[in-house]
């Protein structure tokens, strides 16, 4: 029945009560009184329906439903309506979910649901068999108080989850990678993964690389000093002195090849981060701009000390570092260019050394791979240039090392600028952080 039929029927029940009442009330000669006890009737009435409709709402499903009539058969035709459409998204809910915790609990990956605490709420089988995690006893326990790593504790600690962490449980134990993906304020999704075949294939990638190149190391030696002592004598045919300058310049090319390697494998295998030594920057571009200007053709060189503040890091790598981006910047900026090195702080305390020049610039589709092993944006300049294609990658690896990173801003014709950021916990600020005015510290070499 529609609502409005009923509702109609229910005025046409309320006019006959009515007439009935005055009916009767004529009969009796007391006609309000008889309009009275019609209403009482029609009142107890409704009464009675809704007092069936109550019972039966209360657990619609396992009462049937009240014969009531008229609006009130309305209202049980929908709620049995509405009740049937819940039951339904429900079922639909209730199936979805029980196959998303039947394939999450077969999937190859650990997973393992974390409260905002911490505590565990809910993990797979794949979890349980890595971590020795047992059924219900787990449960509601802090991650950090099973897994008792330090590595675990600051990556949950640190807040920024966009990478994994690699730990490993004992000396024989798998390396698992642990990754956190918060996904709601209460509860967050920590994936497990076992890497110890990528990790195995990792170290054995660097092993054969720091092998391979320190055995070529030896008969690079041999060679170069047999080609030495050839050059050198008097009596050798001139027509082989220019075949003999070649090998020279390619064993000298292999052994930059060989020595960049073994610095990048060397740095690859650094699991800590690096010392927190104290490093004079001012001391260091003093010494870059020297080498510089001891070089036969070179650029003119400005450096600019904008801050007071040290360096916390390992002076080698640092210095190899810096020294690897002077060396690009003089190596493709022509000698009527110039080069400038900058050292200071960024408006969020981070320590930047940056090297400009106003070399040829490099196009934007190669920005993203310079600093990829033997990737070079103009492979034919570069190698004329006499460059390994390892320099950047070093630089890279030296940053990493050192908690920052290389950031590369250039367009071609515009020169280029590589900036060497490190992170504010390595910064000393000697006296009070005073910034100086770069003007005071800068100096540069007019003569070439
Ligand atoms: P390479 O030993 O060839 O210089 P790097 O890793 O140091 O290798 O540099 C990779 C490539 O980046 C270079 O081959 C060159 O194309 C480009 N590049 C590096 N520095 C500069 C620069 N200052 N100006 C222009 N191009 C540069």
């Amino acid at each position: 029945m529609s609502a409005m039929r009923a509702g109609r029927y229910a005025l046409v029940r309320l006019g006959l009560a009515i007439l009935a009442g005055v009916v009767v009330g004529l009969l009796l000669h007391r006609v309000f009184a008889g309009i009275a006890i019609a209403l009482a009737v029609l009142l107890a009435w409704q009464w009675v329906q809704l007092y069936w409709l109550n019972r039966w709402l209360k657990d619609p499903r396992n009462e049937d439903a009240p014969a009531v009539r008229g609006l009130w058969g309305d209202v049980v035709a929908r709620v049995g309506h509405i009740d049937k459409r819940r039951q339904y998204h429900k079922a639909r809910v209730l199936k979805l979910f029980r196959e998303f915790r039947r394939s999450t609990a077969v999937m190859p990956d650990g997973v393992i649901v974390l409260n905002k605490d911490g505590e565990i709420a809910w993990f797979n089988r794949t979890a349980a068999r890595l971590l020795g995690l047992r059924g219900k006893a787990d449960r509601g326990m802090r991650i950090t108080n099973l897994v008792r790593e330090p590595a675990l504790r600051d990556y949950l600690a640190s807040e920024e989850f966009a990478e994994p962490v690699l730990i490993r449980r004992g000396d024989e134990g798998p390396w698992l990678s642990f990754q956190l993906v918060p996904y709601s304020a209460a509860q967050r999704l920590m994936l497990l993964r076992d890497v110890s075949r990528q990790v195995a294939l990792e170290s054995m990638r660097q092993d054969f690389v720091a092998n391979a190149s320190h055995e070529l190391r030896s008969p690079l030696t041999v060679m170069t000093g047999y080609l030495e002592t050839l050059i050198g004598d008097p009596v050798m045919d001139e027509e082989l002195r220019g075949p003999l300058l070649e090998m020279q310049r390619q064993t000298q090319r292999m052994n930059g090849i060989v020595s960049d390697l073994l610095d990048l494998s060397r740095l690859d295998a650094q699991v800590v981060e690096a010392p927190m030594t104290e490093i004079d920057i001012e001391a260091m571009c003093a010494l870059l701009r020297k080498d510089v200007q001891a070089r036969p053709v070179h650029p003119q060189v400005q450096v600019s000390i904008e801050t007071p503040a040290r360096l916390l890091g390992d002076q080698p790598e640092v210095l190899s570092a810096f020294s690897n981006l002077v060396d690009n910047a003089v190596k493709f900026t022509p000698e009527v260019g110039s080069i400038h090195l900058r050292w200071y702080l960024s408006p969020a305390g981070e320590a930047c050394f940056a090297v400009s020049d106003t070399g040829p610039g490099i196009a934007p589709e190669h920005l993203p791979r310079l600093t990829e092993r033997f990737y070079r944006a103009d492979a034919g300049r570069a190698r004329g240039a006499g460059g390994t294609g390892l320099g950047l990658a070093i630089v890279k690896h030296a940053l990493l090392y050192h908690g920052g990173r290389l950031d590369i801003q250039s367009e071609p014709g515009a020169g280029s600028t590589f900036t060497c950021v490190f992170p504010a916990r390595r910064v000393s600020v000697l006296d009070g952080g005073a910034t100086l005015d770069s003007s005071q510290r800068s100096s540069s070499n007019g003569n070439r």
